[in-house]
């Protein structure tokens, strides 16, 4: 076998996958609970709706996009997130013109070309919610504690929560006025990156991971000092609702989303356990995003969690998520007419909504009750010639070994009792 998987994506076996489920069916019940409709966007989009939506000076855009041409010679980019398609759909089929707000969210997988390493894949998957057409505080601190609630649901241990503002249009230029002149004179012990996003994104530096630079701009202005008084007040009141919630967070005044158009509340879920991957979670406010991408003017915020990380961090703490399915039947035959009879009945009961396994490989009586042992089935059905005489199976108790002749009219009506 020389055909091996791409770099930096995983198969997923059966006993993963079970897992999966499970979380994804937590998801999916915390949305419907606070009211959260999913949406499913293209996994490729015009290559332009992400230079635009995600931002050109973000490493997202410069680095990380699988990028592609059409037959047509269109630039078409894999999804490296998904708020800015959710912003375009919001848009492309005028929800705004309906009654807001519009809350949303995704399960999907995301593809960016990054350097593989554990947590870091070039295909990997995200949960994410947006609540668009609302600048409310409340839906700042709804979409928070939704996240947030999800590593609760799910057993997590040592979640923390970072908040910060990050301020508006209105009150950022001054920020970023001050911050560029307090770190220009330090550019030479900046890395190259940061020496680069001194003029497009000086925001930014404050989010490099590299000690050097966390060094370098430890006394940096902070933003909360420059809020005006409409970002002030929306951050305390998002804060009084999360406060009302019972959500622990943490003041972090280096926590920054360097574009434009996210504004006000930004935030942070990060996993013990996880090395330099230990981010989960990025949210904030985008109020300016949906216009950006050229639609009408439409406040929003939300967030995406890495749902790799999530997993990794529960198993990193050991959690034993509760997996285990219904009780399985193994129905074993022998002979041919049994065979066929047995066909028949493993249909009637899985229409019955049963989970009936049969033996495919056409084994011995006694090879397939060891399937039974192998898939820990709870009962197994034995028909014979006998049993199809009489019109009825036997029935053994995997677990007490006992065994009892039922009449296969009363098979589903007896199992349904079992279990
Ligand atoms: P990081 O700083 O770790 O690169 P990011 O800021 O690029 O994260 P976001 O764009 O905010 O991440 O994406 C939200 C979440 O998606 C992250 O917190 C993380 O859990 C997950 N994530 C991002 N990139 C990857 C990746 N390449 N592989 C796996 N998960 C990822
Ligand atoms: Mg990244």
């Amino acid at each position: 076998m020389s055909i091996r998987r791409p770099q930096g994506t995983q198969d997923f076996l059966p006993r993963q996958t079970v897992y999966w489920q499970y979380m994804e069916k937590k998801i999916r019940d915390l949305c419907r609970v606070c009211g959260y409709e999913e949406i499913r966007t293209p996994v490729f989009e015009a290559t332009e709706l992400f230079q635009r939506g995600v931002g050109a000076a973000t490493d997202i855009v410069n680095k990380e996009m699988f990028t592609f041409e059409d037959k047509g010679g269109r630039s078409l980019t894999l999804r490296p997130e998904g708020t800015a398609s959710v912003a375009r759909a919001y848009a492309e089929n005028k929800l705004y013109g309906q009654t807001p707000p519009w809350k949303l969210y995704y399960l999907a997988p995301m593809f960016r070309h990054e350097k593989p390493q554990a947590g870091r894949f070039h295909q990997f998957h995200q949960f994410g919610a947006e609540a668009l057409g609302t600048s409310d505080p409340l839906a700042d601190a709804e979409i928070i504690w939704l996240a947030w609630t999800l590593g609760a649901k799910l057993g997590l241990k040592g979640l923390s929560l970072r908040l910060n503002s990050v301020g508006c249009p209105v009150c950022r230029p001054g920020h970023i006025a001050a911050l560029s002149a307090f770190l220009r004179p330090l550019a030479g012990e900046l890395c190259e990156d940061c020496r680069a996003r001194l003029d497009k994104n000086p925001l930014r530096v404050l989010d490099c991971k590299k000690e050097s630079c966390q060094k370098a701009t430890a006394n940096a202005p902070a933003l909360p000092g420059s809020l005006c008084p409409d970002c002030r007040e929306h951050f305390a009141a998002a804060r009084s609702y999360l406060e009302a919630m019972d959500i622990p967070y943490q003041l972090d005044e280096r926590l920054v989303r360097g574009l434009d158009y996210y504004c006000k509340t930004a935030f942070e879920i990060l996993a013990p356990g996880l090395g330099a991957q230990n981010a989960v979670c990025g949210g904030g406010r985008y109020d300016g995003l949906v216009q950006e991408i050229g639609g009408p003017p439409s406040p929003g915020v939300g967030f995406a969690l890495g749902l790799e990380r999530l997993l990794g961090a529960l198993a990193e703490q050991g959690a034993a998520l509760p997996v285990s399915g219904p009780p399985c039947y193994v129905l074993a035959t022998l002979g041919e007419t049994a065979r066929r009879r047995g066909a028949a009945l493993a249909a009637e009961l899985r229409a019955a909504g049963f989970t009936v396994l049969m033996d495919l490989q056409g084994r011995t009586l006694k090879s397939q009750l060891k399937l039974a042992d192998r898939k820990q089935a709870a009962f197994t059905l034995i028909l014979g010639e006998d049993e199809l005489e009489r019109g009825a199976a036997l029935v053994r108790d995997m677990r007490t070994g006992e065994q009892r002749e039922i009449p296969l009219a009363e098979l589903a009506r007896a199992m349904e009792d079992m279990t």
